[in-house]
């Protein structure tokens, strides 16, 4: 059958259409740019859900930490839009076909708990809005949910931590400075970092579409819970350097300025106590197997 990908074309969307593909899966990607593979999202407000359509997922979403864009009012309105915008014209598109995809799988983020040194979060934490992200995260959820009269299509949400592989996200930033030997903890380094490996977020998105009968929030984190500095440990000596400059939270602020900056400067404790429970396993449970991945070449 055919998956849909909003956003097939990012980070986590290039994995996960190699993943498909290698078993069989033909994938269909829904970008900004028209091209021979691509539709618009423009198409898919015209045209709706392509017939053959077995599942639907949405990956589609502004960078946020891109330190060449400053935190403007205009910014995060397309952080917002380009997440709440995409999502909502997939729901409204399954609604309204005839010919339902089997399962729709979207993804969010860690950012929905608030951070935390003590609480620890599983999925049946009750949200409640605190800052930008947390807003963001549950209109982006809700921007996902089916009415309850859609029976035929099951809906999975992945609040996914952040994402370790070897050509974008947060390795391709720290890669550089770390393989010099000048990276570090970010302020003391005390605060979690919920983080999952790409092959293992792009496995659980492929076990969201193949389960039957699994719908609902999943946390899409390792199992293994680690702080910033323990992160920093494991990249730099599986990279044979050490890891001892710190980058002052301050300078963190300004770059990416603080409400934007809380993204890496705090962090919470976030376990995928549901996301085990329906039998989802890891290639990648622990930081040191992935650090190991993310340096060979
Ligand atoms: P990318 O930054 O690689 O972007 C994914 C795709 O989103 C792009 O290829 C682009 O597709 C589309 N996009 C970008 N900007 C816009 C915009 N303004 N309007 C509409 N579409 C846009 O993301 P990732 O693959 O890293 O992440 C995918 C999703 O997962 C994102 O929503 C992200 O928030 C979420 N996530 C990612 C984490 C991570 O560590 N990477 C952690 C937690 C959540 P095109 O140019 O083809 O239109």
């Amino acid at each position: 059958g055919t998956v849909l990908i909003g956003g097939g074309t990012g980070f986590i969307g290039t994995h996960l259409c190699k993943l498909l593909q290698s078993k069989n899966y033909d994938v269909k990607i829904i970008s900004r740019m028209p091209g021979a593979k691509h539709m618009t999202w423009h198409d898919l407000e015209k045209y709706g859900i392509p017939s053959g359509t077995q599942a639907v997922v949405n990956l589609a979403g502004q960078n946020v930490l891109d330190p060449m864009k400053r935190w403007t009012a205009g910014f995060k309105q397309n952080v917002w839009n380009s997440r709440i915008r995409t999502t909502m014209s997939l729901t409204e598109a399954i609604i309204n076909t005839r010919e339902r995809p089997k399962a729709y799988v979207t993804i969010s983020g860690v950012g929905i708990y608030k951070p935390s040194t003590s609480v620890e979060y599983s999925e049946d934490h009750q949200q409640e809005e605190f800052d930008f992200f947390s807003k963001l995260c549950i209109a982006w959820e809700n921007s996902a949910k089916l009415p309850e009269n859609v029976l035929d299509c099951r809906q999975v949400t992945i609040r996914s931590g952040v994402v370790l592989g070897k050509n974008g996200g947060m390795i391709k930033q720290l890669y550089i400075p770390f393989y010099l030997g000048v990276g570090g903890p970010i302020g003391n380094g005390e605060q979690y970092l919920p983080w999952i490996h790409i092959d293992d977020i792009s496995r659980l998105i492929l076990f969201a579409i193949e389960t039957d009968g699994l719908k609902g929030k999943l946390n899409g984190v390792a199992p293994q819970v680690i702080t910033n500095k323990e992160f920093t440990n494991s990249f730099a000596s599986a990279l044979w350097r050490p890891a001892v400059i710190p980058l002052p939270k301050s300078i963190v602020n300004f770059i990416f300025s603080e409400e934007r900056a809380k993204m890496i400067t705090e962090g919470q404790k976030v376990i995928p106590k549901r996301t085990q429970a329906v039998g989802f396993n890891y290639v990648f449970p622990d930081i040191n197997s992935a650090c190991e991945e993310l340096v060979q070449s």
